[in-house]
């Protein structure tokens, strides 16, 4: 049996045995899982209080008298810094040196996130990937060959979403089918036809547009593949400028189905990532999103921000103990619902469903009023 290559990290620390853990990460019990939020989120808050300057001075104008026994707050009273703060401010808790990669969020509209990684962020947000991809399936490395269709990294530079998506590379072989921003759309093809022939499995990852120009181009040539079992689609990154263009999700999966051939709904699976999260979150089998139990997750009320009850809808907010170099406690343009489900995947946890994007001025000004106060 061969190993996999990526087990390379050194578990300095107790978060980084959590989530280091592979399929594990998955096997504790409700009550382990709340007892590890608990403690790794809160530690993360105290560490950032101390380290981010600008994060201090916020918590210091949120929480009148920074005396108060900060170690005793409740997660969901965590101040929460609004995704627009990343664009205008510089949140660090590192010393700049330490910083290997500043994120950059892909700007469809105005002023890009900047978001500084370290090598200890950037180490767990590949650990989060290996422990998610568990929810696809358990694969060896020569059991997988990965086709890419997303930006490439070198092509992309800083762009985060293509970033992720390139880090698949470092779990499993994979091959880019973007250069310079075109998509290879014939040579992904070429591929394909190669590896329908072969015994390994098959994973394209892929925005969701790029997989439907991959079916419009199969559709023209009338050609349509039949990979069975042995082909899983994972999407990321939604539509973006082309939301014009976007279909539903089940229409999308009904298109694989006629044109690749995959067999079961849960051969297609949205992960879900954005650059202010330190953590990229799968779905299963069974279509949920499964929260790792280092990161917090609240839908709140757009009115005034409170934690909403579980299973409610509100505006999504994450606390996400993962990221090193700068706080990431934040509250985004999301509306979506935060439930503990106990699945038929055989994972227990909590889990989030992305309904949508704010879109109404009215929802936006409450999360710009508390930018203001950050900046
Ligand atoms: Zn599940």
């Amino acid at each position: 049996m061969e190993e996999r290559k990526d087990k390379v990290i050194i578990e300095s620390e107790e978060i980084d045995t959590i989530i280091f853990s592979g399929e594990k990460v998955w096997r504790h019990t409700k009550e382990e899982q709340e007892a590890i939020r608990e403690k790794m989120v809160r530690e993360a808050f105290l560490y950032h209080v101390d380290s981010c300057g600008e994060y201090r001075d916020y918590v210091g104008r949120k929480i009148d008298n920074l005396s108060v026994d900060l170690s005793s707050i409740a997660l969901s009273d965590i101040p929460l810094i609004p995704t627009s703060a990343y664009k205008k401010n510089t949140l660090l808790s590192v010393g700049e040196p330490d910083v290997a990669k500043w994120c950059l969020s892909s700007g469809t509209n105005g002023m890009r996130s900047r978001v500084p990684r370290d090598k200890t962020s950037l180490d767990r947000l590949i650990g989060s990937l290996d422990a998610g991809s568990e929810l696809i399936n358990h694969y060896y490395e020569h059991e997988v060959e990965v086709l890419n269709l997303g930006p490439d990294k070198y092509e992309a530079g800083d762009i985060w979403f293509s970033y992720v998506m390139s880090l698949i590379e470092t779990l499993y072989p994979t091959t880019c089918f973007i250069n310079e921003g075109t998509f290879l759309i014939d040579d992904a093809l070429a591929e394909l036809e190669l590896l329908e022939q072969e015994s390994s499995h098959v994973m394209i990852s892929s925005p969701p547009f790029l997989v439907m120009e991959l079916i419009k181009s199969l559709k023209s040539k009338g050609r349509k593949f039949n990979f069975g079992h042995r082909l899983t689609i994972i999407t990321a990154g939604g539509w973006k400028k082309r939301s014009g263009e976007a279909v539903p999700r089940d229409t999308l999966v009904s298109l694989c189905r006629d044109y690749l051939g995959i067999e079961g709904d849960d051969q297609f699976r949205d992960v879900f990532n954005q650059v202010e999260l330190n953590t990229v979150i799968f779905e299963c089998s069974e279509g949920n999103k499964h929260l790792p139990p280092w990161v917090a997750a609240f839908a709140r009320s757009p009115v005034d921000l409170q934690a909403l009850p579980e299973g409610e809808e509100g505006l999504m907010s994450f606390l996400d103990a993962s990221a090193n170099s700068y706080p990431c406690f934040y509250v985004g343009d999301d509306l979506g619902i935060v439930e503990h489900k106990d699945c038929a995947c055989g994972v227990s946890s909590k889990t989030i469903s992305i309904k949508r994007r704010v879109q109404t001025r009215d929802t936006r000004g409450c999360a710009t009023s508390i930018m203001t106060e950050a900046t």
